[in-house]
């Protein structure tokens, strides 16, 4: 069981490119497991992102997102280990009703990933110990993209998880028209720079504390995953060390995009 009788109180500095961030933190002093650091990283991952936006206003840009505008709820989202453990725990505490239903739309997304011949690509893809690249992920994402598959948790085109929701969904920010995000391939969608990716920092964080490739799941895969691989949920670790070792790999995220500036 957590010991969160006691937490020890922090301040984090975070120098991203859109600017430094600094958030305070409170850390169980007990023995946590990774889906308790998931919050912060993914608080880190807004706040950096707000100061972008807050640069594309000053420039005179718009944020043409809206809600009720999903176009990119029909995208293939990639989840880190330590957030596919996260919405495990988000699915079994919701009602029995409401539960159930969210189970009915995976199962249905998987049918469906399957009628299209992209059920065992994508099981690879959250599965094997190979580190898959951008490039070996660009056409599978278009072939994602062209089924118009909404996400197992986008009900009356709302997330339903929204607090809960993975850190991938919270970067996407348009400005160009929100219209061209129906169709993303032919058309010169402008996002905004994402300063800070959290999944990525997670799942980082999970191949430093566990070994094996920086693993990204497909979100209609997460549930089958986690389930799979229960025995990581269980693992603890002292929560300032948790911490100490998810800003190393917020550091080392953010020194690897100014490198690659
Ligand atoms: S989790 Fe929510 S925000 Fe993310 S793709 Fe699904 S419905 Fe959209």
């Amino acid at each position: 069981m957590t010991d969160i009788q006691t937490v020890e109180r922090l301040e984090v500095t975070v120098n991203t490119p859109a600017g430094p961030l600094t958030t305070p933190v409170e850390v169980p002093t007990g023995l946590i497991s990774v889906t308790e650091i998931v919050p912060l990283l993914r608080r880190l991952g807004e706040q950096a992102q707000a100061l972008e936006e807050r640069k594309a206003l000053a420039a005179g840009q718009r944020i043409s997102c809206r809600k009720g505008c999903a176009a990119c709820c029909r995208m293939l989202i990639p989840v880190s280990a330590p957030e596919a453990y996260r919405l495990r725990d988000t699915i079994s505490q919701m009602p029995e009703e409401r539960r159930n239903a969210a189970l009915d739309r995976i199962a249905q997304a998987q049918r469906r990933l399957e009628a299209a011949g992209m059920l065992t690509r994508l099981s690879e893809i959250a599965e094997t110990q190979r580190q898959w690249s951008d490039a070996d992920m660009e056409p599978i994402n278009r072939a994602y993209f062209a089924l118009r598959m909404p996400c197992p948790f986008l009900v009356d085109e709302t997330c339903s998880i929204y607090e809960d929701r993975p850190a991938a969904c919270r970067e996407l920010q348009v400005t160009s028209p929100a219209e061209w995000c129906q169709d993303p391939v032919t058309n010169p969608v402008q996002a905004l720079p994402v300063p800070l990716r959290a999944g990525t920092a997670l799942g980082l964080l999970w191949s430093d504390l566990v070994g094996g490739p920086i693993r990204f799941i497909p979100l209609p895969l997460a549930l089958a995953w986690a389930d799979r691989h229960a025995e990581g949920a269980r693992l603890k670790w002292k929560g300032s060390h948790l911490l100490e070792k998810a800003l190393d790999q917020v550091w080392r995220f953010l020194t690897h995009t100014r490198t690659e500036d």
